[in-house]
């Protein structure tokens, strides 16, 4: 779970609608929050599935993290993986890659982290 500015925004962010699965459909649903590009959006409700990124949380003014959507692309290209093409690791479909070092939390810091599987 990801900490968010506040208790309206952490409500907004996770929020899940009984009546629509899909956020983009809810006609209450304001805010969308990206884990994987750590990106907040307010939603467009078009009918599709757009979102304009927010630089402040529109409830507390606090600044919202940058988004991390080039770093996704960069770290996956690193890895000699093409999202469009290929399977994204399930690191990737989550904050889980921006979390430097080990991914156990038992592991030591300080050490590489452990050879993919
Ligand atoms: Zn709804
Ligand atoms: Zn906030």
């Amino acid at each position: 779970m990801i900490d968010h500015c506040c208790a309206e925004m952490t409500r907004q962010a996770d929020r899940r609608c009984g009546t629509h699965p899909d956020v983009f459909a809810c006609p209450d649903a304001l805010v969308r929050y990206e884990p994987k590009f750590r990106e907040y959006g307010l939603i467009v409700h078009d009918g599709g599935s757009a979102y304009r990124e927010i630089a402040f949380c529109p409830w507390c003014g606090t600044r919202l993290p940058q988004s991390r959507r080039d770093g996704w692309f960069d770290a996956l290209e690193a890895r000699g993986i093409d999202p469009w093409e290929d399977r994204v690791p399930p690191e990737f479909e989550d904050e889980r890659w921006l979390r430097e070092g080990p991914t156990d939390p038992a592991a030591p810091a300080g050490q590489d982290p452990p050879p993919s599987r």
